[in-house]
């Protein structure tokens, strides 16, 4: 068995490779908003976090998995160690590591919190999950909280005093949150009394943090049908306390006598929602799944949970998204995370297990890292994380420059190219999560199926991530019909333009060093497929823009090979860029050699074979509709 399933080291020199030569992260480093920060600061960032999640997180992850979470008295214990774990990482003010300063976060780039949080994903996907949601409440109350809403709880989630959760999952909505039913009726101090069940709710109930604010999407009374009469509130676990922390300070008359009196200083009361059960899943099973009702009368506020609407009403799915659109990122993120640590675990694997003798002859039977099968395998692997990091890096960038470039034209260019890319890193990484950690079991063979060896376990975890947050198939509706259609085609454009940028630059480098130079060989091969790949994206595009009004069940048959495409084209433009940049350092003897021989070749192996199944993909999405929608029902 592998000795190495405990461990987990961050990829910390690919990480700022990806940050520094694709990311741009000194040209981020330029504009007002991060003034003082500079590259130092973010690899000694890096650093400190790798040192924490290697030593602190990831020992912790196989015991999440064989002591999940336990429900008792309608209290939930976390997994041992996790407390403590949770407290080093907000005390070491990882969670506000991209939030505002003035609410006591660390103000650094977006950009520098994606590899923080991969890491922090590697170490221990369960525990993770906790902070991940915490970042998207704080988002959303960034984004449709009032001043007095944000300063009362972002603080508190900074501090990790607080944890968020989202609620949108009832039992019969899902995918459809049209069909939300919670409900939530207006008070005359102008909170609300929410009830309802909502499912599926990640890390719902806790013994990790003081209090919980949940996310609640519900319907007021007169709210008209579908999703235009969703709104959103935020309601806390306990209500009232020191400090009336929870907007329970702002009650009057019947609500604030019987919730608090915290005005008065009464001690903090059990608000009416429940954990009713803890779910028992394929993997993650250390982050705590709870079915949560809301108004059974049983706690010390009466009947339904005191909470407040945040933002207008009937705008709640409107501000969900944005809560969402972090939480889709941070879940590609997750993608990436689980990958590499099933890679590492592979490849340490692959250099001790000796099996077989090399196909070229050998006197001995060889370590398995020999076979070309198992090459291809590991190659495979750490092609899709490469690519992955630096595509979910670059949207993260997009995202900074939204929020702070100089010029709002160019704030709202990089909010477009930003939200495009959103689909595809949750989308494609996820499903790439699944590719890869399917591997790492193959690679291990028989050992790999075997629950002790570890690797199994991080097939199980990542199983989820294509499936909440939106499954794949909800990613690749947004990315054709909200992200292509809808502007006429005019971002998918921009990216394909960007493609023909990168081959023009591949062509003048093989120029420059000349066809017989050593790199200039790799140039080309992944010229070569980028065209191709590229050309198979504008042909999708094309299709999608002709009959997306015209014949939509025939457009969103091949909607998820769609997004496959649009992530294997955009995630190969990053790694021929990569290709370029690692070139020019060797050549000019500026970095690490084997590292930047590697990224070249790592680069030139996705062209071979992730980049030349494009054109495969997209004769499937352009003449593929009538096989996929010609059977009638009942032939299934
Ligand atoms: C472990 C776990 C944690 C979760 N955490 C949370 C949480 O914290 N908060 C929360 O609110 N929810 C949470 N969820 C719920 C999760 O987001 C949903 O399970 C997910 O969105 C899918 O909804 P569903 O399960 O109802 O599947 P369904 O919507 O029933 O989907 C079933 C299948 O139909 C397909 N499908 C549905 N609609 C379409 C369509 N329009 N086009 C094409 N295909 C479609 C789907 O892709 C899927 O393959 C969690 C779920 C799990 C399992």
């Amino acid at each position: 068995m592998s000795s190495s399933s405990a461990t987990y080291r961050a990829p910390v020199a690919d990480m700022l490779f990806v940050l520094r030569q694709l990311a741009g992260i000194d040209e981020l480093a330029a504009l007002p908003a991060y003034e003082g920060f500079d590259i130092d600061t973010a690899a000694a960032v890096l650093d400190e976090c790798a040192k924490f999640n290697e030593g602190v997180v990831a020992p912790l992850n196989r015991t999440g998995d064989l002591e999940p979470p336990v429900l008792a008295d309608g209290k939930v214990t976390s997994t041992p160690g996790f407390a403590d774990a949770f407290r080093g990482f907000v005390d070491g003010g990882w969670q506000g590591v991209q939030h505002p300063e003035r609410f006591g976060g660390q103000g650094l780039p977006g950009v520098l919190a994606a590899p923080c949080r991969e890491m922090l994903n590697a170490a221990n996907l369960s525990l993770a999950l906790c902070p991940l949601l915490t970042d998207s409440a704080i988002e959303a109350l960034l984004v449709a909280g009032s001043p007095e809403q944000q300063a009362r709880y972002i603080p508190k989630l900074i501090s990790g005093e607080w944890t968020g959760t989202m609620n949108l999952t009832e039992p019969q909505a899902g995918s459809d949150l049209a069909l939300v039913r919670a409900k939530a009726v207006p008070q005359p101090d102008g909170s609300y009394r929410i009830s309802g069940q909502k499912i599926f709710i990640t890390w719902g109930e806790h013994d990790l943090a003081r209090n919980i604010l949940h996310f609640v999407l519900a319907r007021t009374p007169d709210a008209p049908e579908g999703v235009k009469g969703i709104s959103l509130f935020a309601v806390p676990k306990y209500v009232g306390g020191e400090g009336a922390d929870d907007g329970a300070g702002e009650m009057s008359g019947e609500v604030s006598g019987e919730a608090s009196g915290e005005a008065g200083g009464s001690a903090r009361r059990r608000n009416d929602v429940w954990c009713a059960s803890l779910e028992h899943k394929l993997g993650i099973a250390a982050s705590p799944t709870c079915v949560l009702l809301y108004g059974e009368d049983k706690g010390e506020v009466g009947a339904g949970a005191i909470g407040w609407r945040i933002g207008e009403e009937n705008r709640g799915l409107e501000y969900m998204f944005v809560m969402m659109n972090a939480a889709r990122f941070a879940v590609g993120v997750q993608g990436v995370a689980v990958a590499e640590r099933a890679y590492q675990q592979a490849v340490a694997y692959a250099k001790e297990r000796v099996q077989s003798r090399d196909v070229a002859g050998s006197p001995a039977a060889v370590t398995i890292i020999h076979h070309p099968d198992v090459r291809r395998m590991l190659m495979t692997m750490r092609a899709l994380i490469e690519a992955g990091r630096a595509l979910a890096c670059v949207a993260a960038a997009h995202a900074d420059w939204a929020e702070h470039a100089a010029d709002e034209g160019e704030r709202r260019q990089h909010r477009r190219l930003h939200e495009f890319l959103v689909p595809i890193v949750k989308g494609w990484l996820t499903e790439n999560a699944n590719e890869v950690t399917s591997l790492a079991v193959q690679v291990h063979g028989g050992m790999g199926y075997m629950e002790e060896t570890g690797v199994a376990q991080l097939y199980r975890d990542a199983r989820i991530l294509a499936i909440y947050e939106g499954t794949t198939a909800i990613q690749a509706n947004d990315l054709v019909g909200r992200k292509t259609a809808r502007d006429g085609g005019a971002i998918a454009r921009q990216f394909l333009q960007l493609i023909g940028g990168v081959e023009q630059a591949l062509a003048e480098r093989i120029e420059a060093i000349g066809a017989g130079a050593a790199t200039a060989s790799d140039l080309a091969a992944i010229a070569g497929h980028l065209g191709a790949g590229r050309q198979a994206l504008e042909q999708a595009v094309d299709y999608v823009l002709a009959n997306h009004d015209r014949d939509a069940r025939a457009v969103y048959a091949g909607s998820v090979p769609y997004l496959k495409l649009a992530g294997i084209v955009l995630g190969g433009t990053q790694m021929a860029r990569a290709a370029l940049k690692a070139e020019a350092m060797l050549r000019a003897q500026a970095g690490d050699a084997q590292f930047l021989a590697a990224k070249i070749t790592t680069a030139r192996f996705f062209a071979d074979y992730i980049l030349a199944q494009a054109p495969g993909l997209a004769t499937g999405i352009t003449t593929g509709a009538p096989g996929v929608l010609g059977l009638p029902e009942a032939a299934f």
